[in-house]
Order: C-alpha cells, then sequence, then structure tokens
C-alpha cells in the first residue's frame, strides 16, 4: 500500500487539473498561482514552474499545506498510507455484558487516540526519491529491502534513537514508533520507545493482518515482519502481555479468527496466559513453539511451518478466564 498522492492533491489544494500522464496540475500553495503548480502522482514529486518552489520529498508540501512541522507531515502520510478497513465491533461478549451489568468502571472505555509523531531525525530506508539506505543491521537479520519498505522502517544517526532502527507502528488506536538498537553494546534499553508512549494500547502490524482468517500473536516488531517475510500474518503485542486495551483492539478481527500465540521460546507460561485472556473473545486459539529455542524473530522459514504445523490447541477454562476478566479474581 502506498500513499495516494492523487487522492490527497483532490482533497487539499484548490483548482486541481488532471492532465495526461502522471501530473497534475493545481494552483500553488506557496505562491498561490494557478494552474502553474504540477505534481507527479506516480512518486509524489512537485513543482511550480511560477515561484519555483519544488520538492522530492511530498511530506514538505503537506507540511506547507496543512501547517504541519516536518515530522507531524511525515507521521501524517504514515497513517494514510497504512490503511485498515474498521470492522464492525462483535457483539456484546459474555465478559463485556457481565461487566456492563456490575457498573463498567474507566478503565474499559475504548482508548484515546495515541498519536506520536516519528523522531525528527528519521531517515526512511526507502526515500520520497526512491534512494536506498538500508542499514547493515537490517540485511545481517535477513530483512528483505521489500519488507523494510512495506514496514516503514528507518533509521536516526542523531537524537535520542541514534543509532537505532525506527519501526513505526501504526493500528486503529493510534500511531508511535518503537527504536532498536542496531549496534552491539549500545547503552540504553533495547527497544527504546517515546517518553510519552502508551504501547500497551496498540499493536504492531495490524495492516498485515487485515482481512486474514488467522493471525499469530507474538511479541516484537522484528517477528511480525519476519513472519510476514513467510506470508504469514503476525501482530505483535510489544512485550509478552496481552493488555486489555490490546485485548479490545483485537476484538476488531472476526470472533471467529484462529489465533496462534507463538512467544519467544523462554515465555511458555506467558503463552498461556495471553491464551486465557483471549479465550475470553475468541474461541479457536493455539500455542505453538518454535523448535530447537528459536526466536521467531530469527526463524527460518521451514521452523516456523513446523511450529505452525505442531501448534497445540488452548483448553484452558473458559469460565476461569472470563472471571479473571471482570475482576472477580
Ligand atoms: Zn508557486
Amino acid at each position: 500500500m502506498s500513499f495516494d498522492y492523487l487522492e490527497y492533491v483532490q482533497e487539499s489544494l484548490d483548482g486541481v487539473r488532471e492532465g495526461a500522464g502522471d501530473n497534475v496540475s493545481a494552483a500553488c500553495p506557496f505562491c498561490g498561482k494557478a494552474n502553474h503548480f504540477s505534481i507527479n502522482i506516480e512518486n509524489g514529486h512537485w513543482r511550480c514552474f511560477k515561484c519555483d518552489e519544488r520538492g522530492l520529498d511530498f511530506a514538505w508540501l503537506i507540511a506547507e499545506v496543512e501547517g504541519l512541522s516536518l515530522e507531524r507531515a511525515r507521521a501524517f502520510i504514515m497513517r494514510r498510507t497504512v490503511t485498515f478497513r474498521r470492522r464492525e465491533v462483535a457483539p456484546e461478549s459474555l465478559s463485556d455484558r457481565l461487566r456492563r451489568l456490575r457498573g463498567a468502571p474507566e478503565s474499559t472505555q475504548v482508548p484515546e487516540d495515541v498519536l506520536t509523531p516519528l523522531p525528527t531525525e528519521f531517515v526512511p530506508v526507502h526515500g520520497p526519491d526512491g534512494r536506498w539506505s538500508m542499514p547493515e543491521y537490517l540485511l545481517e537479520r535477513g530483512m528483505t529491502r521489500n519488507a523494510a519498505r512495506h514496514w516503514g522502517l528507518g533509521y536516526c544517526t542523531r537524537g535520542r534513537y541514534a543509532d537505532r532502527i525506527v519501526m513505526p507502528i501504526v493500528c486503529p488506536a493510534g500511531s508511535s514508533f518503537t527504536a532498536r538498537a542496531a549496534l552491539d553494546g549500545m547503552r540504553g534499553a533495547r527497544y527504546l520507545n517515546p517518553e510519552e508512549a502508551k504501547h500497551g494500547r496498540l499493536v504492531y502490524g495490524w495492516a498485515g493482518c487485515d482481512g486474514s482468517e488467522w493471525v499469530v500473536l507474538v511479541e516484537g516488531p522484528f517477528d511480525t515482519i519476519r513472519l510476514w517475510q513467510y506470508g504469514t500474518p503476525a501482530l505483535a503485542l510489544l512485550g509478552k502481555e496481552l493488555h486489555r486495551d490490546q485485548l479490545r483492539l483485537l476484538c476488531q478481527l472476526p470472533a471467529v479468527t484462529r489465533i496462534v500465540v507463538m512467544l519467544d521460546p523462554e515465555a511458555r507460561g506467558m503463552a498461556e496466559k495471553v491464551a486465557s485472556r483471549l479465550s475470553t473473545r475468541f474461541e479457536d486459539i493455539w500455542i505453538a513453539q518454535l523448535p530447537g529455542g528459536a526466536d521467531p524473530g530469527d526463524s527460518s522459514g521451514k521452523q516456523v511451518r513446523a511450529a505452525l504445523s505442531r501448534a497445540e490447541r488452548y483448553t484452558g477454562d473458559r469460565a476461569q478466564a472470563l472471571k479473571v476478566a471482570i475482576g472477580l479474581f
């Protein structure tokens, strides 16, 4: 999925005229002159033939038109690039009904939007001018260029996130990012998050799972991307826990969705807990473990297929899980 330049131009600029080929003309948002502003709707390059404002980066144009900082303009593009269909929320589940009857506490409200722009120093792996700058770290981890572009990855060489891979998180509850250390022995967290991050409300990989009949739940963004490279839809919990708001988000998936929990090998007990929480909403839950203690993010396609074919159906006590969900325990 890529950003729809034409749609944006039609919505936001005056006097838009489609010509032959990939270029449309409009009134220039910088000097106001009609018809002299040209936008290539294939690559997003733009130029005014009157005042000579021009750019290869569409975010600059959005920043001008919307009155946004450059980083907010980039976040704007990111949010519109990854599209998802909002689903009908499933009919009220038993746990919801029980909670409603008991009086809903504040914390069960639908989460407010979490919208954290990318860092100002963000450099995309695949630039708007079509140039690639694929960090060594990603190549070493076996990531394809196609995957890095699809997931909108980038990196920083300066600032708080210097020497980190920046991975945008986009889902219906909001957008944010996490920054993975890309050098050995770096100080600070392996994954560094924005200070205001509320990642217990978000899941990673939403756009790759929409419309799928099944989905694998994993821990980290690299797990999601690795499985995506193998054609397996996967959502990352950004940790080993399934938080209440994340469960609410997953409820946008149809209740019949098959969910396979595949956490890192040392987290068997956590996988059971995640499965138990899921069982208050979903019926078809499985737990899978990669052979030989492999991590989903570093696994081979063969290992993933083997783990999925040996997955075990979760048969935990659903009534017990519901009692926990409504706070009786
Ligand atoms: Zn102009």
